[in-house]
């Protein structure tokens, strides 16, 4: 049981129903992080929420690129980018935080990947790194120097986000039990560790 720091805040990374299994781009086991991360809350006096909130026909959709299959990787404005399925759409149930997780307990939502001609991978920056969400300046205004990041997907936005907040300067923890990943290659989510290890995250497994 970790003590409450003003210093350190939980990340929990778009657990929202699309990202849920069944969903359009269901991440596995996703559906068993909600208990886990639920029991961590109280660990923590900042606790900030991410949410993937594309407008609709967002040029990370498949559906977008004239003969692409969802998986396959192409291009978005200059940018290697992986061709998801239509996923959280502003405004549907698919974008939704999953039910269950206690919005009041939340003390900030930050929202990414609203321009249409570039993912957002990360809770920070976009993955041209044109845009801010301002994620970074506001833990700071906060005093918080110590991430603890969550959530899905594990090779894609939770590895993006603990990546960019280590470089930011913040001391990052990714805590395994507390992701899942989406693995479209075999070894994505081991890969993207090794990566973060490197980067100086600490990845804590238990
Ligand atoms: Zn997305």
């Amino acid at each position: 049981m970790e003590t409450t720091s003003p210093e350190s805040a939980l990340i929990i990374v778009d657990l929202q129903n699309d990202f849920m299994p069944g969903g359009p781009l269901g991440v596995p086991g996703a559906d068993s992080l909600l208990p886990l991360i639920v029991g961590r809350l109280g660990g923590f006096s900042t606790v900030v929420a991410t949410q993937d909130w594309h407008p609709p026909g967002h040029g990370s959709f498949a559906s977008q690129h004239p003969g692409a299959q969802p998986g396959e990787l192409g291009e978005l404005d200059g940018l290697p980018q992986v061709m998801w399925p239509d996923h959280c759409v502003a405004g549907t149930r698919g974008a939704e935080l999953v039910d269950g997780l206690p919005l009041d307990r939340l003390t900030a939502v930050f929202r990414k990947g609203q321009d249409p001609r570039v993912d957002s991978y990360s809770g920070f920056f976009d993955n041209g790194r044109r845009g801010d969400t301002g994620l970074a300046d506001w833990l700071r205004g906060r005093g918080v120097r110590r991430l603890v990041v969550v959530g899905v997907a594990t090779d894609y936005c939770v590895q993006y986000t603990a990546r960019d907040a280590a470089t930011l300067g913040f001391e990052v923890e990714l805590w395994l039990p507390g992701c899942r990943g989406v693995e479209l290659q075999p070894g994505d989510v081991a890969r993207a560790l090794d990566g973060l290890r490197s980067a100086g995250v600490e990845v804590t497994e238990a």
